[in-house]
C-alpha cells in the first residue's frame, strides 16, 4: 500500500492559536479555567483537555452556574467566536477572558457589523446552527434584515423584491464553487451586491490539496471531527473524485475491509485535527498494509 498525504492538511493557524493558549493554562497548572463552547470541533482534543481538568460550558447560564459552584477564574472563547452581546456579558463577569476567536472569524464579525450599519441587508452562506454563524449574526445591526442559506436552492425561498442592495459573506469553511454560484445568481437580480471573500486561507489550501490528491488515489481517508464543517467539506470534495472516501475521527474508526493490499491511500485532515491523531491513523493503515500483504502472499 502506498500512503500519500495531502500537501496541506490538519491544524490551521486559528486552531493552533487557541489550542496553544489553552495548553499554556495546563502547563502552568492554571486549570481553574473553562472553555465557552467546545474550543474546536474535535473530540480527541476536547477529551484531552477534559482529562487535564479544563471542561466546557455551552452557554452563559451554564457559565454563571459554574462560577457559583466552582472556583473558575478564566474562560477561553472557542475558535468559532460568540455573539457580541454574549461576549459583552462574559466580560462583565469577574473572569479573565482569553478570546480564542480566530482572526478570520473576527474579520467576518467586522464586515457584517460595518455593512449592516451602512444599511446593507446581509446574506450569509453557511449553516444557521453552526456556532460560527450564530456568532456572526450577533454582530448584525438590528435595523437590517439578514438571511442565512446553505445552498443555491434556498435563495428561491427568500423574497428579495424590496432589496436593492445586499452584502454577502460566507462561513469561513465554505466551498468557493458554491459561493461563486450563489453570488452570480444574486447579481442577476439585485442591483448592488457587495461580496466579501471570507473563506479562510486554511480552508482554501486544504480544499485545493484534496482536489489535487483525490483523483489520483484508490481510497481517501478524511480525518476530523464529525461536527467539523471544514472536514465535511473535504469529504464532499474527495468523494467527487473517489468513491471509496471515508470520514473518520481517529484510527479507531478505520476498518481493514475498506483496503486492498495494493491500494494508493490518500489522507487529508480537517483544520481541527491534531498531528498525533493523523500519525495514529497513518500507523494503523501501515499495520493493515502489512496484514493484507502477508495474507496475500499466503494465498
Ligand atoms: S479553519 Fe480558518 S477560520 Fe477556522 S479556525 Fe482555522 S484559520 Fe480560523
Amino acid at each position: 500500500m502506498e500512503i500519500i498525504l495531502a500537501e496541506k492538511m490538519g491544524f490551521c493557524f486559528g486552531v493552533k492559536r487557541t489550542v496553544n493558549e489553552t495548553q499554556k493554562l495546563v502547563d502552568q497548572n492554571l486549570i481553574d479555567a473553562i472553555t465557552f463552547g467546545p474550543i474546536i470541533h474535535n473530540n480527541d482534543v476536547i477529551t484531552y483537555f477534559n482529562q487535564k481538568g479544563i471542561t466546557y460550558v455551552n452557554n452563559l447560564e451554564e457559565l454563571k452556574q459554574k462560577l457559583k459552584e466552582k472556583k473558575i477564574n478564566t474562560v477561553v472563547i472557542r475558535t468559532h467566536g460568540v455573539r457580541k452581546d454574549i461576549l459583552e456579558e462574559i466580560k462583565k463577569l469577574n473572569l479573565k477572558v482569553i478570546n480564542g476567536t480566530c482572526p478570520y472569524v473576527t474579520k467576518v464579525h467586522k464586515i457584517v457589523e460595518k455593512m449592516s450599519r451602512e444599511g446593507y441587508p446581509i446574506l450569509i452562506i453557511g449553516k444557521a446552527d453552526h456556532p460560527e454563524i450564530i456568532g456572526v449574526t450577533g454582530y448584525i445591526d438590528n435595523n437590517v434584515p439578514y438571511f442565512i442559506i446553505k445552498n443555491e436552492e434556498e435563495l428561491n425561498q427568500i423574497d428579495f423584491s424590496k432589496i436593492k442592495k445586499i452584502a454577502v459573506v460566507s462561513q469561513t469553511t465554505e466551498k468557493i464553487e458554491k459561493v461563486q454560484k450563489i453570488v452570480s445568481k444574486l447579481i442577476s437580480f439585485i442591483p448592488e451586491v457587495r461580496y466579501f471573500k471570507t473563506i479562510c486561507y486554511a480552508t482554501d489550501e486544504n480544499q485545493e490539496a484534496v482536489h489535487k490528491l483525490a483523483p489520483n488515489v484508490d481510497i481517501m481517508i478524511v480525518i476530523g471531527g464529525k461536527s467539523s464543517s471544514n472536514t465535511k467539506k473535504l469529504f464532499e470534495i474527495a468523494k467527487q473524485y473517489c468513491d471509496r472516501t471515508y470520514h473518520i475521527e481517529n484510527e479507531k474508526d478505520l476498518d481493514i475491509n475498506w483496503f486492498n493490499y495494493d491500494d494508493k491511500v490518500g489522507i487529508t485532515a480537517g483544520a481541527s485535527t491534531p498531528d498525533w491523531v493523523i500519525h495514529n491513523v497513518i500507523n494503523k493503515i501501515k499495520e493493515f498494509s502489512d496484514i493484507l500483504k502477508n495474507n496475500t502472499v499466503k494465498v
